[in-house]
């Protein structure tokens, strides 16, 4: 009988305020493998010791979020190219002794587009909204992918305009900074967004932009809820929407794969995640 479990975390943020750990134990359970997945509450001072625990303790790998994502980057032997072109970490696998830091963010959003809204994001005209952590992701894969133009939206400057200059080399983006209500043109093909608008209890705030002309597939970073208002807008003008849990979900099964070199059950990660949504 073997009684070992492999380990893997999430450092951060509240463990209440955290889906993942379900469906990712979930996952495990499925797939039969003996693996656990701890949900562990760090705070910024503590980032340090938990990734040396994480080292002594001999973890597969972990989930950083926010505030870790950025603080992670110099505790870690390696980094994968996007999240060296991101800037952040969300992802850890462990390869012999060393951590290498990965960012599945992106990852899962254009995993979404193209799997579940069929969108080949390759000559694609683009807005994003926004230019935060998950704003960063979602650039750097769909500038990687190929998109035709990539127009950044956002109301700092302070935050768009080095994100627009970091990711200049990788294609084509520029900055529009939001003063007034942003017009969504009929060329435009997808429309993203990745503020915070929206998130859960601000459920009534959405991001000020015109959608009379707009003809684009619309998606949502926010999962919670998973139907924001943003998206409700849209679906009310018979747009194709893209949901923020889908993002999710796939951000997470790209992370389980690259811990346990096998794909996972994509059905039961995306039920798990769905009903503790739902029950929150
Ligand atoms: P950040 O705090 O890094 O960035 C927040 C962004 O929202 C900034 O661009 C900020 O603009 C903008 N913003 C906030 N409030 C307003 C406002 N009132 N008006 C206009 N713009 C505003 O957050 P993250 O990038 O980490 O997260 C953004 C969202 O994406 C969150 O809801 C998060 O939950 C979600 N997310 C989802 C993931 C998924 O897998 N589905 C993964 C990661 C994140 P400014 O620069 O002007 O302040």
């Amino acid at each position: 009988m073997n009684f070992k479990a492999e380990l893997v975390a999430c450092f951060g943020q509240p463990v209440a305020e955290n889906p993942t750990g379900v469906m990712q134990e979930a996952a495990f359970a499925a797939a039969g493998l003996p693996w656990r997945y701890l949900t562990i509450e760090v705070a910024p001072g503590g980032l340090v010791d938990a990734v040396r625990g994480a080292r002594a303790m001999g973890f597969r790998g972990f989930n950083c979020t926010i505030p870790h994502k950025v603080a992670v980057l110099p505790l870690l032997d390696e980094l994968s190219k996007e999240a060296r072109i991101i800037g952040a970490v969300n992802t850890v696998r462990r390869q012999g002794d060393r951590f290498i830091g990965e960012n599945t963010d992106g990852k899962g959003f254009l995993r979404g587009l193209t799997h579940d809204a069929g969108m080949d994001p390759r000559g694609k005209r683009v807005v994003l909204l926004g230019a935060g952590g998950a704003a960063r992701a979602i650039a750097t894969e769909l500038l990687l992918a190929g998109v035709a133009e990539l127009i950044v939206v956002n109301r700092s400057v302070e935050r768009a305009a080095p994100m627009v200059e970091d990711l200049k080399p990788h294609g084509p983006i520029r900055f529009v900074p939001w003063r007034v209500q942003y017009t969504v043109e009929p060329e435009t093909d997808l429309l993203v967004n990745a503020t915070s608008l929206g998130l859960y209890p601000n459920v009534d705030w959405m991001p000020d932009v015109d959608l009379t002309r707009a003809r684009c597939l619309v998606a949502d970073a926010v999962f919670n809820p998973p139907v924001t208002k943003f998206l409700a807008a849209a679906q009310a003008r018979g747009l194709k929407t893209l949901d923020g849990l889908t993002m999710l979900v796939y951000q997470g099964v790209i992370g389980f794969t690259m811990w346990t070199g096998v794909a996972p059950d994509e059905a039961v990660m995306k039920r798990t995640l769905r009903e503790a949504m739902v029950e929150s």
